[in-house]
């Protein structure tokens, strides 16, 4: 009789319960004994309650693959704000000029580029999903022992699992920090997800279902606490100056947070009986919009490689089977993380002749034809 194999998961947060899914639909499943522990509590998501602060940018590969775990209809029964054009601009151009970058989704033949989710709809989503299936699921609770056959760690970007394992990581602070809040803006949106580089840092307003953007402004940290101490007046005017009046006046329509920025890349993926996934692996910056879709694309890898695993009769915790994962994720989260970097400091360099550079780039960039193209369907998740 074939063995089970004890899985643990530790962190619920996006990238931990798409895996713990994709495990527990597998056709290996009654080949696992999977429990996932988080050590705070089961989030809660209320559909009549408002907007939450944090939300991410979910590309249409992300949708797809949570479509297929069967988490997607309780989402959009609920609510996501589709977006259907992006616009990035310099804050030394119009956005409507040549030297911005614009994309639709009528030139990708979808009918949106993708969907502003709250994080915590997501995970409501797929804890819907798992209640179904044969996963143990423990809250409030952290672990002590990581003795298991395979032990997940998907326990963010101060991965407990990381250290415990003894693996390090490699650090570029920005000295930055992402305020966050939803405003109001006087025109409407039309369901255009939009970044203007500004020398203090990129600010994102991505267009929620009820007309509000969340904004995303990554800024030293000293402004960082400015806004967050301003009053509602005041944010409205610093927000509304620093979007270039783009949608007009922003308003004041929500709570604020702060979230202090470092990107932070594990200098290893696997070990035997233990794979990262998610930030434990790699924190990036949020300016593309990129950390939870790489994350949710490393689950979807482990869980497939684990698959091939026990159907050639491997055991899912080897070390040349993690590897596997380890070579399939770790260049190209490294690509996009090194990306996010270089494009912060290019952007917040005030340098003339660097800001006349970056515009010809973007020109030169719309004019790219097949890498414009090629760089768009990879951010998507629309294949490589
Ligand atoms: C301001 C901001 C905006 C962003 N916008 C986007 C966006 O638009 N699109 C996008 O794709 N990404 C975005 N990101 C990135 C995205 O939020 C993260 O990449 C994603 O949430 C990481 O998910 P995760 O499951 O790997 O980790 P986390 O969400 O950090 O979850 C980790 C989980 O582990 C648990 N945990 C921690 N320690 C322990 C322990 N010792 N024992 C048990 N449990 C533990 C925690 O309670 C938590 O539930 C943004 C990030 C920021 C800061």
């Amino acid at each position: 009789m074939s063995r089970t194999y004890e899985m643990l998961i530790v962190g619920a947060g996006v990238t931990g319960l798409t895996v713990a899914a994709l495990l527990g639909q597998s056709k290996h499943s009654d080949r696992f004994d999977i429990t996932v522990v988080d050590a705070g509590s089961r989030p809660h998501h209320d559909p009549d309650g408002d907007v939450a602060l944090r939300v991410s940018a979910i590309a249409a590969g992300s949708a797809q693959l949570l479509d297929s775990i069967g988490a997607w209809q309780t989402i959009c029964a609920t609510r996501a704000s589709p977006y259907e054009s992006m616009r990035v601009w310099d804050e030394s151009v119009e956005p409507d000029s040549l030297g911005a970058l614009q994309f639709d989704a009528a030139e990708f033949a979808v009918p949106q580029l993708g969907f502003i989710v709250e994080n915590a709809l997501i995970q409501h989503a797929l804890l819907r999903v798992l209640d179904k299936l044969d996963v143990t699921l423990v809250f409030d609770s952290k672990v002590d022992r990581l003795e298991a056959d395979l032990v997940i760690g998907a326990d963010g970007a101060r991965s407990h699992v990381r250290d415990a394992f003894g693996i390090g990581t490699r650090d570029f602070p920005y000295g930055q920090t992402a305020f966050v809040t939803h405003l109001r803006p006087e025109n409407p949106h039309r369901r255009t997800a939009l970044q203007r580089f500004t020398t203090d840092g990129p600010l994102g307003m991505l267009p929620l279902i009820d007309g509000r953007v969340s904004i995303v402004w990554s800024i030293h940290d000293v402004l960082a606490e400015r806004v967050q101490g301003a009053s509602d007046d005041d944010l409205g005017e610093i927000l509304s100056e620093a979007s270039d009046y783009v949608l007009g006046r922003l308003e004041a329509a929500g709570p604020r947070g702060s979230f202090p920025l470092c990107a932070r890349h594990a200098t290893q993926y696997v070990m035997p009986g233990m794979a990262l996934i998610g930030d434990a692996a790699h924190a990036i910056h949020p300016l593309a919009g990129q950390g939870a879709n790489l994350g949710m694309q490393d689950a979807a890898k482990l869980a497939e490689v684990i698959d091939t695993a026990l159907r050639e009769g491997e055991h899912p915790g080897d070390r040349p089977v993690l590897r596997r994962y380890e070579r399939a994720r770790k260049g190209e989260n490294a690509t996009m993380l090194h990306f996010m970097t270089g494009l912060n400091k290019l952007f917040a360099t005030d340098s003339a002749i660097v800001r006349e550079l970056r515009v010809a780039g973007m020109r030169l960039f719309n004019y790219s034809g097949p890498i414009r193209d090629h760089a768009v369907k990879v951010a998507l998740g629309m294949g490589q």
